[in-house]
């Protein structure tokens, strides 16, 4: 597989009276038609990641470090090169890499019906009313909403939540993306039609090729869509490779509490296990390792920060443990 998108040595900070780091140092590749995770606790910068990718950062807060490198059949851009106002993102977003958010309902506009929303990404583009609509309707179709037509005319308060999430998606995929970021997709839903919109996902990454960025707390979400992952830690990324391999021989010990934490149906009569303590607010992290003070291995050498290590092929962790 080719690369699509390069993060090198990416760090974000906030700038206002105090200033503080909320991504350190972070790398990783995504390639053409890969479906990758980005998981971890709330709070530990997964959505400033995607954020930083989509040039939508607010104004207090700056990549002060590292590039993001998007190879595209015309060349590589530097995303973090772009002015937030330039046409040039225009280009990007919703053509090369679309963005789902959290919440549909907060997402979609109230005053506008359905298929508006959805045309237009096509109209802005010259696309005639007709060819939109066209095009409109055979993207519902591809997403699962029922009657299109129907659907077209309604308002987003009229939709259930997973309905509101197909539409998400199809406004998403409706400039055919090279890269899908999906944050937390199923946050909101139910448990059947969180399989449903997952399932979803996974289908339109085999059909129309284009890459799944998957952010997500939830390890249950991760092992049924993606291919490889990367678990994320108070602003680092800590352990990453091949999904089976992380969930079935979890290395770094937050990647293990996170697992431990996992509610399995089989084991309902276990008392659930919990992490101690909670992802440290940014201004407040360790030096050294970031996950010492809630690690039960913590040793001396862990004040340092600990380097990546190949612990078996394609498998990476950050940890002493593993020197
Ligand atoms: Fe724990 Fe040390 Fe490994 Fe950090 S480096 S996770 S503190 S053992």
């Amino acid at each position: 597989m080719r690369e699509l998108l390069k993060i090198k040595n990416l760090s974000i900070k906030f700038k206002g009276e105090m200033e503080y780091y909320i991504i350190n140092n972070i790398d990783f590749e995504i390639k053409k038609g890969e479906r990758i995770g980005l998981v971890g606790e709330s709070g530990c910068g997964k959505t400033t990641v995607a954020l930083s990718i989509m040039g939508l950062l607010p104004e207090s807060i700056e990549i002060s470090e590292g590039e993001i490198s998007l190879y595209t059949e015309e060349g590589v851009t530097l995303l973090n090169n772009l002015s937030s106002t330039s046409s040039e993102w225009r280009n990007i977003r919703g053509k090369v890499i679309s963005m789902i958010f959290q919440e549909p309902s907060s997402s979609l506009n109230p005053t506008m019906n359905i298929g508006y929303q959805i045309m237009e990404p096509l109209l802005y583009r010259s696309y005639s009313r007709k060819e939109a609509k066209r095009k409109a309707i055979e993207m519902m179709e591809k997403v699962g909403l029922p009657s299109p037509e129907e659907i077209f005319k309604r308002f987003p308060h009229e939709l259930s939540g997973g309905m509101q999430q197909r539409v998400m998606i199809a406004i998403s995929l409706i400039l055919n993306p090279s890269l899908l970021i999906a944050d937390e997709p199923t946050t909101s839903l139910d448990v059947t039609i969180q399989a449903g919109i997952l399932k979803l996902i996974e289908d339109l990454n085999k059909e129309m090729k284009m890459a799944v960025l998957l952010i997500t707390h939830d390890l249950g979400v991760v092992s049924e869509v993606v291919e490889n992952m990367m678990v994320m830690y108070s602003g680092e990324i800590v352990e990453k490779g091949k999904v089976e391999n992380l969930l079935n021989n979890p290395l770094h010990p937050y990647m293990k509490g996170l697992i431990a934490s996992f509610p399995e149906i089989h084991k309902s009569k276990e008392k659930l296990k919990s992490m101690k303590g909670n992802v440290p607010p940014p201004w407040k992290r360790a030096e050294g390792c970031l996950f010492a003070p809630r690690c039960p291995y913590r040793m001396d050498i862990c004040s340092k920060k600990p380097k990546w290590k190949e612990k078996e092929k394609g498998h990476y962790v950050r940890c002493w443990l593993y020197e």
